[in-house]
């Protein structure tokens, strides 16, 4: 018997001398050559005989195929993790310089151009939005096949949504001249996630104008049901293929589109199919050679949460305006670049005074110093992790109420949650969408402005 079983195996075997029947006893045996047997045991004590009766039986390849399957189980745990990592420095490293290309882009264009440089402005942020388009679809599907995709399920009114969608693929549409037919009436609330069913309407929709012919039309429909509610998008375009319907939602797979002109990755009904089911939908599509597709998508339907919706709807339209004063903004921000982004977006906002920090120590003193009407805080800090930064400042009394605006180019949502958790009043990601920025700016001078009129 093995060294280390042989204090087992006798504990055992005076049990059973004792009268106990064992069944499942494991131990191990060295061999003359070295190697070494795994065996099972069932045995009994016989008193009349005075003798063990015993029934080994050899597992030593049972217990290898255990091992190596536990093996695996821990390379692909830490294969697993290491994958996660990977995707959120990708997700950093790759957002970073998009958010210079991007953000500096987006300045130039709003410069006087000659019509050359203006042609050349219109492609870097072209070839820019399509490189962010297939880093954010990447990482998504990468994140959804590593079943770490978070999502939150709640009611949401379905109408409000698609008319937002609309609004974002219309430019697309008239470029195309693609006419999108108005939105029927549908005032039902689905279970979903809200961005995500946004991104899945957005990637719909923006295949129907893309795939569409010229003066072709879009039509949503709507159907509610009892327990579901469906949305049609159909087009006026070629339409599929019958046998190449489902390759569909295979990533990358674009059929044959790839010789057009329509620009894409291949990835957008991939990523669709998995957020719709993550959403405990399903998307169909039907389509005529000519004619044109359709694609739907059904979700559980729920009952509106909102007791009051007037309410609601009135304290959310009340204007708050920001009177024109002097505000004061910190920047906490390593990264020159971005620092001179914000300096050339404030430039829009007379009476905007910018300070900038680029560590964590240097701006903890200087919001304590000038105590700033809003703090924009980025995360990799040199010297300290920025959620340290926003501790530090919630923590002490004369900070602790300075709306404090995270922006970082770590778009994961658990980051974001966590952030969001200790006491940021608002996350935005790089590359920074400048009029997003603009809007949760004012937004934060604006509340800070109640606050004071409050205290
Ligand atoms: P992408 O549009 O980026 O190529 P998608 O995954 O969204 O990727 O779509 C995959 C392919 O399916 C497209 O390349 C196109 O050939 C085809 N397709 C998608 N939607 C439509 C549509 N509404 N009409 C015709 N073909 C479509």
């Amino acid at each position: 018997v093995l060294a280390e079983d042989r204090e087992k195996t006798n504990r055992v075997a005076a049990e059973i001398v004792g009268g106990a029947a064992a069944n499942d006893f494991e131990n191990r045996y060295a061999r003359k050559d070295g190697s070494v047997i795994h065996m099972l045991w069932s045995a009994y004590w016989s008193d009349a005989d005075k003798i063990m009766f015993a029934v080994g039986h050899d597992i030593t390849e049972r217990a290898r195929h255990a091992a190596a399957l536990n093996q695996a189980k821990e390379d692909a745990d830490r294969a697993n993790r290491a994958k996660s990592e990977f995707l959120s420095r990708m997700s950093h490293e790759l957002r970073t310089p998009m958010n210079a290309i991007l953000g500096f882009a987006q300045l130039l264009e709003m410069d006087a151009l000659t019509s050359d440089q203006s042609e050349g402005v219109k492609h870097i942020l072209r070839g820019g939005h399509h490189l962010l388009e297939l880093i954010n679809e990447i990482l998504d599907l990468s994140r959804i096949e590593a079943g770490r995709m978070s999502l939150s399920l709640e009611p949401v009114q379905l109408e409000p949504v698609l008319r937002e969608t609309l609004a974002l693929v219309h430019p697309l549409a008239a470029e195309r001249g693609v006419r999108l037919n108005s939105l029927p009436h549908c005032d039902a609330f689905i279970l979903v996630d809200r961005q995500r069913l946004k991104q899945v309407l957005l990637n719909l929709l923006s295949n129907a104008i893309k795939y569409n012919r010229l003066n072709g039309s879009v039509t949503i429909r709507c159907e509610e049901e009892n327990q579901h509610v469906r949305i049609l998008i159909s087009d006026t375009g070629a339409g599929i293929p019958a046998n190449r319907l489902a390759d569909l939602f295979t990533p990358f797979e674009r059929l044959g589109a790839e010789q057009s002109t329509a620009e894409g990755t291949g990835l957008g009904l991939a990523v669709t199919k998995r957020f719709v089911e993550a959403m405990k939908g399903t998307i169909t599509v039907e389509s005529e050679r000519g004619e044109g597709s359709t694609f739907a998508v059904e979700f559980a339907r729920v009952k509106s949460p909102l007791e009051n919706a007037e309410l609601v709807d009135a304290l959310a339209e009340a204007p708050p305006a920001v009177s024109a004063g002097e505000y004061t903004i910190l920047y906490i921000e390593d990264n020159l670049s971005n620092l001179l982004l914000i300096k050339r977006v404030l430039q829009h906002r007379p009476g905007v005074k910018l300070l900038s920090a680029n560590n964590g120590i240097r701006g903890i003193d200087l919001a304590r110093e000038t105590q700033p009407d809003i703090i924009l805080l980025d995360l990799n800090l040199p010297d300290m992790a920025g959620r340290d930064v926003l501790l530090c400042l919630r923590a002490d009394p004369q900070c602790a109420a300075i709306p404090i605006i995270v922006i970082s180019a770590d778009a994961t949502r658990g980051q974001i949650d966590r952030l969001m958790r200790v006491g940021a009043s608002d996350y935005l990601t790089k590359p920074l969408d400048v009029k997003q920025f603009l809007g949760t700016l004012d937004r934060g001078l604006r509340e800070g402005e109640l606050a004071a009129l409050a205290s």
